[in-house]
C-alpha cells in the first residue's frame, strides 16, 4: 500500500497492522518453552483484532520452507529485541527515571507488564485507532497498568511535543524514550525532526532506546538482497496459493542519518549494538541460521 504524508490507519489496516505483527511474535514467544518474557496482553490483542476479520501472517496454514524460516526468524528477531527494550527500561528506572514515552506504542504492553518503580509514568504515542483499539480491548478483559498510562493519539509526523505536554508530560524531568519498530515507517525528514524534538524535551539524565536504520540499510545492495529473498517467499507461496505481506512495502527507502552519530553529535553518550549481537545474546539456538536484520540498538544517555 502506498504511503502518503498524511495517512492514518487503524489496527488491521496499513501500518497499524504491523503492531499485529509485532503482538503475534511476542505471544508465540510468551508460549515457547523458555520465553525471554512474558506478554499475556499479546494474545490478547491478536484475539481481539482475529475478531475483526485479521488473519495473522504467523498462522497461514502450511506455510513452505522459505515462508516457515523467515516467520521463525521474524519472531526470534521481535523477541529479542523485545527483551534488550525491557532491559533498557530497568536500567532506566534504576537511574531513577520516572518518566517514559513510547513513541509509536502500537501494542507495546510494557506499561501493563514491567515491575515500573513507584511513581513511573508511561506516556504512550501512536495513532488515534491504534491506542483506541489497544485501551478498549485491554479494558474489555479488565486488564489494569502497572505504571500511571497516559495514552497521546497523534500523528508523530504531527505536533506531538504539544500533545505530550497537554497530557502532563513534564520536560523538566528526566525522560526515558523508546523508538521499536518506528523509523522506517517516517521520512528521512520526519526522523531528523522527531529527534530534534526529542533532545528538546530531554532533561539532562534522559535516556533514549532506539531500533536504529543506519544508511547502509537502505543501500541498494541490501535493497538488492532482501528483494530477492522475499521474491523467493513469494513465488513459493504463490505455488500454495498464499500470499504474503512485506512490511518493508510500508518503508520509507530513503537514505538518512544513523541514529547514534545525529545523538552523539547533540552531545548524547551512546552505546550501539548490532542486531546481530543482540539476537545472538538472546537467541544462541538459532545463531547458526539467524538472518541478519540488519539494525542497530542505540541506548543513549545525555548529561
Ligand atoms: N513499538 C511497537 C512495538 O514494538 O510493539 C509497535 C511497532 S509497529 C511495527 C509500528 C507502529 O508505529 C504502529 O503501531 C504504527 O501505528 C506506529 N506508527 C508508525 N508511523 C507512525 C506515525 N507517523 N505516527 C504515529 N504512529 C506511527
Amino acid at each position: 500500500m502506498a504511503r502518503t504524508d498524511d495517512d492514518s490507519w487503524d489496527i488491521t489496516e496499513s501500518v497499524g497492522a504491523t503492531a499485529l505483527g509485532v503482538a503475534a511474535a511476542r505471544a508465540a514467544e510468551s508460549r515457547s518453552d523458555k520465553p525471554l518474557f512474558d506478554d499475556p496482553c499479546a494474545q490478547i490483542f491478536v484475539d481481539a483484532a482475529v475478531a475483526r476479520g485479521w488473519s495473522s501472517p504467523f498462522t497461514a496454514a502450511d506455510p513452505g520452507p522459505a515462508q516457515a524460516t523467515r516467520i521463525r526468524m521474524v519472531s526470534a528477531y521481535a523477541a529479542a529485541r523485545t527483551k534488550w527494550f525491557d532491559e533498557f527500561f530497568a536500567s532506566a528506572g534504576a537511574d531513577g527515571i520516572h518518566q517514559v514515552v513510547i513513541l509509536a506504542a502500537g501494542l507495546d504492553a510494557r506499561a501493563w507488564r514491567l515491575p515500573w518503580p513507584d511513581g513511573t509514568v508511561v506516556f504512550e504515542i501512536d495513532q488515534p485507532k491504534v491506542l483506541a483499539f489497544k485501551e478498549e480491548t485491554l479494558a474489555a478483559h479488565g486488564i489494569q497498568p502497572v505504571a500511571r498510562h497516559v495514552a497521546v493519539p497523534v500523528d508523530l509526523r504531527q505536533d506531538w511535543p504539544e500533545a505530550l505536554r497537554q497530557n502532563g508530560f513534564d520536560p523538566t524531568q528526566p525522560t526515558a524514550w523508546l523508538a521499536e519498530g518506528l523509523l522506517p515507517y517516517l521520512p528521512a525528514e520526519a526522523q531528523d525532526l522527531l529527534f530534534e524534538r526529542l533532545h528538546e524535551l530531554s532533561a539532562p539524565g534522559s535516556r533514549a532506546a532506539v531500533e536504529g536504520f543506519g544508511t547502509d540499510y537502505f543501500s541498494d545492495e541490501n535493497q538488492r538482497i532482501r528483494k530477492a529473498r522475499m521474491d523467493a517467499i513469494r513465488e513459493e507461496a504463490a505455488k500454495a496459493g498464499q500470499q504474503v505481506t512485506d512490511v518493508s512495502e510500508l518503508f520509507y527507502i530513503e537514505p538518512r542519518e544513523d541514529v547514534a552519530d545525529w545523538l552523539t553529535r547533540h552531545g548524547w553518550q551512546t552505546t550501539v549494538e548490532t542486531s546481530a549481537e543482540v539476537t545472538a545474546r538472546y537467541k544462541p539456538e538459532l545463531a547458526a541460521e539467524m538472518l541478519d536484520i540488519g539494525s542497530e540498538f542505540v541506548d543513549g544517555k545525555l548529561a
